[in-house]
């Protein structure tokens, strides 16, 4: 896979790097790193098997400074509560988010997080935002580094909401969710109910709206767009791959695309 540094050599160290350790229904996990600190969004792999991704993409664990969680299912949360002791650091979650959680699942250590309210953690600004999906209190995140290069995550949502949208403008950095591809979902191998569960608007984006989402939010800022959370039944990653390539192009965009895997750690972003 190409590299995507968007950061030519000759400058100093970049502002934001961004790494995926994993995405899809049996796992996400998602690294933001500045400088010597670095956040989690979501651990949904064993806190055994999160060590071993963090160790493949060259990561020292004891960088990470907190867990941020977009939603307490469990391909999001499963190894959470392992790895936040084991590094002994906080969890940042909605309100929701915690109370729908399975007993233990979280950390003893939560920070609640609100909707459109953002934190400082370790030098980076987290703006959590609200997403349409079948949770108590689901986000998605921008997170925005002391240089002011922000990278964007919307996953597991039916639709783009307004506050993604004006959450993830002029992000140089984007994960976006490219669930599945519409036809394929229609006549794939799901029983209906599943079948009208994804596609709801309180479901997963399809590639499609995701396609134009990233339309929405194209800017001349724009670095890289991965797409995430990608299902194994219902598309494909040559798939996401092309039509991630054919929109960039066709917006005139000096842009990276790349799908995101399950099995393995993505190539890191960066930007400035
Ligand atoms: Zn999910
Ligand atoms: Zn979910």
């Amino acid at each position: 896979m190409p590299s995507t540094d968007a950061t030519p050599h000759t400058h100093t160290a970049a502002c934001l790097e961004v790494t995926f350790l994993g995405s899809g229904s049996s796992g996400n996990a998602t690294l933001v790193r500045h400088g010597k600190d670095a956040l989690l969004i979501d651990t949904g792999f064993s806190a055994r098997e999160t060590m071993r991704r963090l160790a493949d993409s060259g990561t020292d664990p004891s960088i990470l400074s907190a867990i941020l969680v977009t939603h307490e299912h469990s391909d999001h949360i499963s190894g959470i509560r392992v790895l936040a002791a084991k590094l002994d650091i906080p969890v940042f979650a909605t309100r929701g988010t915690v109370e729908d959680a399975p007993l233990g699942a979280l950390s003893p250590n939560v920070e609640i997080l609100v909707p459109g309210e953002p934190v400082t953690i370790a030098d980076m600004e987290v703006l959590p935002f609200a997403v349409s999906h079948d949770a108590a209190e689901p986000v998605g995140f921008r997170i925005t580094g002391p240089c002011g290069t922000s990278f964007g995550l919307v996953t597991d949502t039916g639709v783009m909401t307004p506050e993604a949208i004006e959450a993830l403008a002029k992000c140089v950095l984007l994960g976006i969710e490219c669930n599945h591809d519409t036809e394929m979902l229609r006549t794939g191998p799901y029983p209906w109910f599943l079948k009208e569960r994804i596609a709801s608007s309180r479901g997963h984006l399809s590639n499609a709206a995701a396609l134009a989402a990233v339309e929405a939010l194209a800017s001349d800022k724009l670095r890289a767009v991965f797409g995430v959370h990608i299902s194994s039944k219902n598309n494909t990653h040559d798939l996401v791959a092309e039509e991630l390539r054919a929109t960039l192009t066709r917006l005139g965009l000096d842009v990276q695309g790349a799908p995101v895997r399950q099995d393995r750690c993505s190539e890191s972003a960066t930007g400035r």
